[in-house]
């Protein structure tokens, strides 16, 4: 298959990339590099089925010089992580409605199918149990910046469904919770990267708020074969799906276990959402995918536990940490 991948260097879009070379596809990436980083590709970037592109999925035109015969694109360039989007609110909306519209009119001009990749967030702040695919979306004052990523995904969803409905562009549309594991960094806000390198420094670990809101956190090897598995299914075409892992855990138990299998001596310290996020802010109390449909369509269960999923990630920080060291 001959794929492209916006945002193939970012943390998810790395490993997807890694996964359609192995299986020797080729692969064209398009990355600005804003939060992707070129490292994340360094064991492929010699692979004669890659071709890196720096761009910005903003700029009409690297869309012209592109080949036209793409089987499929994986939409997932976009502004993420919550401290990124409120320290960047125009620029993340323009890339994540502007952007996004231009790749969803260069999939139609050549009849290209089109993964998308949107969140969880757009759920906003309904309290259910489990969110299902269905489910309606909950969402406060437009003077809250974090609900305008909700917002701009959205529109991406209204986007692919409005060209599937009006041209028959072949799309499947994606909701992504809380992908985690080798890669992630930390500073655009995540959790589980935030919370290892505190650990593994013996610094605070800082759970911000009371601790009580849950999340059910998804390895990226899991989001990968998801992400591959609905593409190559024809009936989820037209379709929307929730990705995400089940075990749902609540902030203050996610930071104990890390101390726990860090062997870290950090305190665990709770912190308040005004000085993590300035005033203004609202989290998620609690955010569990009923992955059901998926499940049905294409038979994908999460395969990595949070355990599992914490280890590998600490094994990869450490890793990281060492390097950076030698050169400090
Ligand atoms: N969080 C935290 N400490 C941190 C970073 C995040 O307690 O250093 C909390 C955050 O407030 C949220 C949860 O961890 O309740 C997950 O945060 P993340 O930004 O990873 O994902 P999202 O909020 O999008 O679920």
């Amino acid at each position: 298959m001959q794929v492209l991948i916006t945002g193939g260097a970012g943390f998810i879009g790395s490993h997807l990339v890694d996964s359609l070379l192995a299986d020797g596809h080729s692969v064209t990436v398009i990355d600005d590099l804003s939060t992707g980083r070129l490292e994340n590709l360094a064991g492929c970037i010699d692979n004669p089925c890659l071709n890196f592109i720096e761009d910005s999925i903003l700029n009409k035109d690297v869309f012209k010089s592109l080949p036209t015969n793409f089987d499929i694109i994986f939409h997932l360039a976009a502004a993420v992580g919550v401290k990124y989007i409120l320290d960047n609110p125009l620029a993340s909306i323009r890339t994540n409605v502007h952007g996004s519209e231009n790749v969803f009119s260069y999939a139609h001009e050549h009849k290209i199918k089109i993964l998308l990749t949107s969140t969880s967030e757009v759920y906003g702040k309904l309290e259910r149990e489990m969110l299902s695919e269905d489910d309606d979306r909950v969402l406060g004052s437009t003077s809250i910046s974090r609900w305008s990523y909700s917002c701009a995904k959205a529109l991406d969803e209204f986007i692919a469904f409005a060209y599937f409905r009006t041209y028959e562009v072949p799309v499947i549309i994606t909701r992504l919770f809380n992908t985690c594991g080798p890669r992630q960094v930390g500073r655009y806000g995540m959790v589980i990267p935030r919370f290892i390198r505190q650990a593994l420094r013996d610094e605070p670990i800082t759970v911000y708020g009371d601790g009580n809101q849950i999340r059910s956190f998804t390895y990226v090897g899991d989001t990968v074969r998801a992400l591959r598995l609905l593409a190559d299914n024809e009936n989820c075409v037209g379709e929307v799906f929730n990705i995400g892992g089940n075990e749902p855990v609540s902030i203050a138990d996610l930071a104990a276990q890390v101390k726990q299998q860090t062997k870290s001596l950090s305190e665990i310290k709770f912190v308040s959402y005004e000085s993590a996020y300035g005033k203004s802010f609202e989290d998620m109390k609690k955010r569990v995918p009923n992955i059901a449909k998926i499940k049905q369509f294409t038979g994908f269960e999460p395969r990595f536990g949070l355990n599992q999923i914490l280890d590998n990630t600490i094994m990869h920080i450490k890793e990281e940490m060492n390097v950076s060291a030698k050169f400090e």
